[in-house]
Formats: structure tokens, C-alpha cells, sequence
């Protein structure tokens, strides 16, 4: 016989508590792709919103009487009067491997034809960046195939590096160099075998670009066999602000699937001075008040919300990281406007890109003095800093030489040699779109430089002995090459045959 109290409380173990609160609320009025909606009493920030047709938005505002939605895709057929639902989700994304190959839109739908993907898992789009405690220092390089850039401004895998730079400098081109690398970095990878081989999966986040440019660039990855390393999200120019504002946390939730499982990820945004525009067009149907440079005043937390989720997670925690390359264009070199100097302030360092030195044939158009990589170089493969150490110093002082030395003409001879070094040095740094170079062959011909190996050789033909003597590493000497990499410094032997090779090359190459 059980008691009163026990049959009680029976009941009460059976009852089921589900609080699936749904609200229902009708639109007031709808102007630009923003809805404002009342009787969502109950809605939360940044909640996913139902409308009619399976259109959905996010709530934005969260006012007294109403709420402010920001809708996503299409939304011409939706009106005043319309019903519209909480759901009580957040708005997320389908991650996961399946992804790779593919180019989806801000909400991870595909866009390019080839059928439906078959995700397994959702991220939220927003998340709470890693705290201090699951993060390790910057210490695996990633390798852009840019010498200038892996040996002066080098990049770590976890690091956020801003590239900027005005219109037409050349800033997408370093960042799909990237990508192509590490998809050459991850074939090869693969292809040895390595058990502790990690590959670097790319996520290309398009923002308020046209569409035939997003097109070229998928055509570009295709050919370089790097697309199926590479998830492309495209928020085009032709699609609305919202889908535009969420892209970027698409991606980076893209991305974090592979962090948080033990993978290596990049991701790149471009560009983030668009998104920013997008988010000033939304917040001003939103009314919300605007602040300086007529952006409204949550815009640093816009970006910093964003960057602060890239990073490099302890063994404890999978050892998985997430490198950002965001891009901001500049107008007229100013980095000193508020969405420059804001992205600035977050990224761990810059490669700054000039339209004088672009227009002068210096491409990748560098400007040395101002680029830095904060944590970087605590990344870079021991023979690559052995040759690469001092350099980015001696270069800012060549550029300083050189612009100085325009006016004098009696040099000492220590200056004379440096002007002589540091030109051949900044022919060895151009380099086309598009052609990454493998980091052994970097350290061959900086060490060739380094040694005077090309001082006899005048600067126009400096170009023509880099790619001369590329070739005949990578087909006559592939052990020297592959030396380096396995010796893991430029210790006596290996420095040895690499003298051997480049001596033995000097003779074939008749400048
Ligand atoms: P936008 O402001 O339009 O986004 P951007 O700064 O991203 O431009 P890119 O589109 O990368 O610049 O490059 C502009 C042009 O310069 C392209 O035609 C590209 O092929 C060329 N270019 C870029 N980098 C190099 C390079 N290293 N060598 C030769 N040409 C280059
Ligand atoms: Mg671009």
C-alpha cells in the first residue's frame, strides 16, 4: 500500500515539463527587407522568426511594443498582416565535410547547382568566442605560397591577420593564394601519408561582391584542383543586407565545426568594410541611432564578436584551430577611418597593400614598414627563420635607402651594397596571382640571395634566375629540396648541398 505523499509524488515524476513557447505576431509594416513585427512579447535576440512561404528573419530589435526582424532571402511576397512565429531556435547553419566542394549562401543552402548537401550537424551562426583557458599559443605556420609574406609578415594557424588595402591592390589575390597553397599543402599531405599530417580546410566568404567576380574566383579555385578543399559562402551584392550581415558568422561557424573536432580551418572575409556597410543599411531602417561615420555605435562589437571566435584550441580541447583573413578595403590609404583602425585594433597584425607600388609593378604590392604579424613568427619552420630572420628590417631600411639615395650619389660602400641586395631582394618578393610557391623552394632562393649568389646578376634579369633556378631545384635537385624540409634547419650538411646545387646551376645560367 503505498501512501498518500508516494502516490503523489509518482504523479509528479510522470509529469513532463516542455516549455515550447511559441509566439505569434503579425507584421506592422515591412520596408527594405525589415519587418517590424508585434506580439513576439517573447522573442529573443538574434532568434530565428517564421514567416509564411518558409521565410525566415532575425530578431534585432527587441523594442517595448514591437519587435525588429531583419529577413533573409526573399521577401517580396510577404505584406502587413502577415503572421509571423518565434521558433525558439537560434539562427544556424549546416557544418561538416560534406560542405567542401560546395557554394552555399548565408544560410548554408546551395547555390551552385550540384544538388542537395547532406550535413549531418547545425551550428548557431552566433557563438560566444573560446575563452582564455582552451586556447594555446600561435605555433603551426600557415603558409600563403607568397615568399614576402611567409618570410617577412609570417602567418600562424589561429591567427587573425587583416589584409587591407584600397580598391584593386591586389588584397583577394593573397587570400585565394592561400587557399591555393594549403589545398597543394593538403594533396601532398595526404598523398605521403603522414599519420600526423594536418590538412587546412577553407572557408571563402564573399560579401557584397558581384556575382560574376564570386564566379571568376570559383573558376579560379576549380582550376587550381582547390575547391574541394574550400567551402564558398556567397552573400553577393544582389542579395539583401541581412543575408550580407549574417555571412561572415556563417562561415565562422562553418569553420568552428572543424576547430572543435580537431581540424585546422581558414577562413577569410571579404570584405568586412562591406559587411559593415550592410550592417549601417540595417541599422538605419532599424532607426537605430547612428554614431560616427554614420555606423551605428555596436559596430566594433560587430567585428570583434566575429574575429575573437578564430583560434588555436589546446590538446586538452582537440588541438583544432581557426585562422582568419579578413579584408578591408581603404579609401585612398587611409587606414586612420573607423572601420580600418576598429578591424585593426582586433587582428593580431596587417598586411597593408599599396596602390603606388602596385601601379610601380611591386606585386604582391607590400608595403613592408607597415605590415606586421604579431604572433606569427613564433610559427615559422626553423629553416625558414634561419634565412628570413633579419630580413623584414633590412628591407624597411632598403625602402627608407632607397627613396633617400635617389638624391645623392656618393655612397659609402657599405650602403651601396645594401641598395644592391635589397633590390635584388624586392625582385625575388614579385611574384604572380595565383602561383604559391612550396616553402623549401622560398628558403633555397632567399638563402641563394642571402649569399650573394645573384649580386653578379643585374636586377632586370633577377626574375627570370629565380624562376630559372626554381626549375632546376624541383627537377634536378629534389633531394636538396626535400633535405631542408626533413633536416628541419639549414644545419652544415644540408647548407652544403644546397651550396653545390645553386654553384652548379650558376654555370648553367648565363644572365
Ligand atoms: P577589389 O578592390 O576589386 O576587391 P582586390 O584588392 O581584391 O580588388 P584583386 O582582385 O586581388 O584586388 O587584384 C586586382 C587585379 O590585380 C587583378 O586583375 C589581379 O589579377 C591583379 N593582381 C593581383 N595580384 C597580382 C600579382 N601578384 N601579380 C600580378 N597581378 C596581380
Ligand atoms: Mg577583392
Amino acid at each position: 500500500m503505498s501512501t498518500v505523499i508516494e502516490q503523489i509524488q509518482q504523479e509528479i515524476s510522470k509529469l513532463e515539463t516542455r516549455v515550447a513557447k511559441s509566439n505569434v505576431g503579425r507584421i506592422v509594416s515591412i520596408a527594405d527587407a525589415v519587418a517590424k513585427v508585434d506580439g513576439l512579447s517573447a522573442a529573443m535576440y538574434n532568434e530565428m522568426i517564421e514567416f509564411p512561404g518558409n521565410v525566415f528573419g532575425i530578431a534585432l530589435n527587441l523594442e517595448e511594443d514591437y519587435v525588429g526582424v531583419v529577413i533573409l532571402g526573399d521577401c517580396q511576397n510577404l505584406k502587413e498582416g502577415d503572421e509571423a512565429k518565434t521558433t525558439g531556435r537560434l539562427l544556424s547553419v549546416p557544418v561538416g565535410k560534406e560542405l567542401l566542394g560546395r557554394v552555399v549562401d548565408a544560410l548554408g543552402r546551395p547555390v551552385d547547382g550540384k544538388g542537395v548537401i547532406n550535413t549531418k550537424e547545425v551550428y548557431p551562426v552566433e557563438k560566444i568566442a573560446p575563452g582564455i583557458l582552451p586556447r594555446q599559443s600561435v605555433n603551426q605556420p600557415l603558409q600563403t605560397g607568397i615568399t614576402g609574406i611567409d618570410a617577412m609578415i609570417p602567418i600562424g594557424r589561429g591567427q587573425r591577420e587583416l589584409i587591407i588595402g584600397d580598391r584593386s591592390t591586389g588584397k583577394t589575390s593573397i587570400a585565394i593564394d592561400a587557399i591555393i597553397n594549403q589545398a597543394k599543402i593538403n594533396r601532398q599531405g595526404l598523398l605521403n601519408g603522414d599519420a600526423s599530417f594536418r590538412p587546412v580546410y577553407s572557408i571563402y566568404v564573399a560579401i557584397g561582391q558581384k556575382n560574376a567576380n564570386i564566379a571568376r574566383l570559383i573558376k579560379v579555385l576549380e582550376e587550381a584542383n582547390a575547391l574541394e578543399y574550400t567551402v564558398v559562402v556567397s552573400a553577393s551584392a544582389s542579395d539583401n543586407p541581412a543575408n550580407q550581415y549574417i555571412a561572415p558568422y556563417s562561415g565562422t561557424a562553418i569553420g568552428e565545426y572543424f576547430m572543435e573536432n580537431g581540424m585546422d580551418a581558414l577562413v577569410i572575409y571579404d570584405d568586412l568594410s562591406k559587411h559593415a556597410t550592410a550592417y549601417r543599411q540595417i541599422s538605419l531602417v532599424l532607426k537605430r541611432p547612428s554614431g560616427r561615420e554614420a555606423f551605428p555605435g555596436d559596430i566594433f562589437y560587430l567585428h570583434s564578436r566575429l574575429l575573437e571566435r578564430s583560434a588555436r584550441l589546446d590538446g586538452n580541447h582537440g588541438g583544432g584551430s581557426l585562422t582568419a583573413l579578413p579584408i578591408i578595403e581603404t579609401q585612398a590609404g587611409d587606414i586612420s577611418a573607423y572601420i580600418p583602425t576598429n578591424v585593426i585594433s582586433i587582428t593580431d597584425g596587417q598586411i597593408f597593400l599599396e596602390t603606388d607600388l602596385f601601379n610601380q609593378g611591386v606585386r604582391p604590392a607590400i608595403s613592408i614598414g607597415i605590415s606586421v604579424s604579431r604572433v606569427g613568427s613564433a610559427a615559422q619552420i626553423k629553416p625558414l627563420k634561419q634565412v628570413a630572420g633579419k630580413l623584414k628590417l633590412e628591407m624597411a631600411q632598403y625602402r627608407e635607402l632607397a627613396a633617400f639615395a635617389q638624391f645623392g650619389s656618393d655612397l659609402d660602400a657599405r650602403t651601396k651594397h645594401q641598395l644592391e641586395r635589397g633590390s635584388r631582394f624586392m625582385e625575388v618578393f614579385k611574384q604572380s596571382n595565383f602561383n604559391p610557391k612550396p616553402v623549401e623552394i622560398q628558403i633555397a632562393i632567399l638563402w641563394t640571395v642571402q649569399n650573394g649568389f645573384f649580386d653578379s646578376i643585374e636586377v632586370l634579369n633577377i626574375q627570370k634566375a629565380v624562376t630559372n633556378l626554381e626549375d632546376f631545384l624541383s627537377s634536378a635537385k629534389q633531394h636538396v629540396l626535400q633535405g631542408i624540409l626533413q633536416e628541419g634547419s639549414l644545419s652544415d650538411s644540408v647548407i652544403n648541398e644546397l651550396k653545390g646545387a645553386v654553384e652548379e646551376w650558376k654555370l648553367t645560367f648565363a644572365s
